[in-house]
């Protein structure tokens, strides 16, 4: 029997770029010291006051099935939520609570895409867009950022293909590199989305981790409401990964269309998760700030480092849990270098090739282990570097 060909075409034929990370995990299985700075997991675990929220909820009987486009607390939390953050009015019914940002991601993408559809990301990028819209039987193309330009996407860049593209979307604080995209690039942005009437998906997951600049929200300027999608998840901000808990945020009309998405694929999200999503919500800013700020020490124990030495290049991160190194003065790839130093030095970074073509050359760290052991990796990997 043949599965269909859009699901056996999800990957093009190429590997989604995770045998690094799958090939640490081994060796950690295996018993190897490997220091992992790979994936955007936080070192600490859901908070607990969190968890017991979650208990509370559990044992008090929330666990049938729950409303499907969210319970009224949390989708009013998140409508509360990113009217005062972005001024945009914004109500219960431009809310859909969805079980994790990457099933935001699908479902945004299957509402505003028809088959054969082309549909715009920036490279660099997260690992699962292109086959999150080849998933909805659409044709995914990369819009390069460079680094030269601090990753900022130019908007001439977007502009030279969007005559053939139906939606673009983007990710500012931006995963893997870092960038938060300023308002003047989210202008020109939305300048040539208005101009191609194209939807913009905003991947917001990381918008409580900033260290410089400010969070923008695309969908906060003017003329773009009507046309954006913004998808939030509690994974980042709440160290809340395992709950599979996020929302989109659009237009009244399509969280509807949405809303009957989820009624015919996920059913909605448990409900003992959405009362502790709405606790934590509740808890305000302070419990997000406490989340994010060993990110910011660890960003600075590198910069420190990487000032000692004038080889090995970073643009600083202006947001988000990672740092991307250029590793291109070694002569190596991304991907033979991590491969060497996870050998060599049994410490594991994502290559940058698995990030797109315009992160080739580079490494994405994370920032994700406690500052001690994160701040002798680093040094180690330095000096690997430097002796290469
Ligand atoms: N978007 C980006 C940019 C991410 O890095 C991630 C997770 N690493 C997600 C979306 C999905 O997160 P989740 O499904 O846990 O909300």
């Amino acid at each position: 029997m043949r599965a269909s060909k859009r699901i056996e075409n999800l990957l093009a034929g190429g590997g989604d770029g995770w045998a690094l990370f799958f090939r640490a995990r081994q060796m950690v299985a295996e018993g190897q010291p490997v220091t992992e700075l790979t994936i955007g997991e936080h070192d600490i675990r859901t908070d607990p006051s969190i968890l017991a929220a979650m208990g509370r909820a559990a044992e008090a009987g929330h666990t049938g099935y729950s409303a499907i486009p969210g319970t009224d607390r949390l989708r009013d939390l998140v409508a509360r939520r990113v009217s005062e953050r972005t001024g945009v009015p914004t109500n219960r019914e431009n809310v859909l609570i969805v079980p994790g940002g990457q099933s935001g991601l699908f479902a945004a993408h299957h509402a505003t895409l028809d088959e054969g559809d082309t549909a715009l990301f920036i490279d660099p990028y997260y690992a699962t867009y292109p086959g999150t819209i080849r998933g909805v039987g659409a044709r995914p193309l990369a819009v390069k950022a460079l680094p030269e330009d601090g990753f900022q996407p130019r908007a001439s860049a977007i502009a030279a293909v969007a005559a053939e593209a139906k939606t673009l979307l983007i990710n500012s604080p931006n995963n893997p590199t870092g960038a938060v995209y300023t308002r003047q690039t989210l202008e020109g942005i939305a300048e040539v989305a208005k101009a191609h009437d194209l939807w913009v998906i905003s991947d917001e997951v990381y918008d409580t981790q900033i260290w410089n600049g400010e969070h923008v929200s695309i969908r906060s300027l003017p003329g773009m409401d009507e046309r954006t999608l913004v998808i939030g998840s509690m994974s980042k901000s709440h160290a809340m990964t395992g709950s599979r808990i996020g929302w989109i945020v659009g237009p009244e009309a399509i969280i509807g269309l949405l809303t009957t998405l989820s009624t015919h694929t996920t059913y909605g999200v448990a409900g003992f998760i959405q009362d502790a999503a709405s606790f934590a919500l509740e808890e305000g800013p302070k419990l997000e700030a406490e989340i994010a700020a060993p990110f910011a020490r660890r960003r600075k124990i590198a910069l420190d480092l990487l000032a000692q030495q004038n080889r090995i290049k970073a643009i600083p991160p202006d947001g988000a849990m990672y740092m991307m190194l250029d590793m291109r003065a070694t002569g190596l790839s991304g991907e033979t270098f991590a491969n060497r130093l996870l050998d060599e030095e049994l410490i594991a970074v994502m290559p940058g090739e698995i990030f797109g073509q315009a992160a080739a050359g580079h490494i994405r760290m994370a920032l994700t282990i406690p500052d001690e052991a994160f701040g002798k990796a680093f040094e180690r990997l330095l000096t690997f570097a430097n002796a290469i």
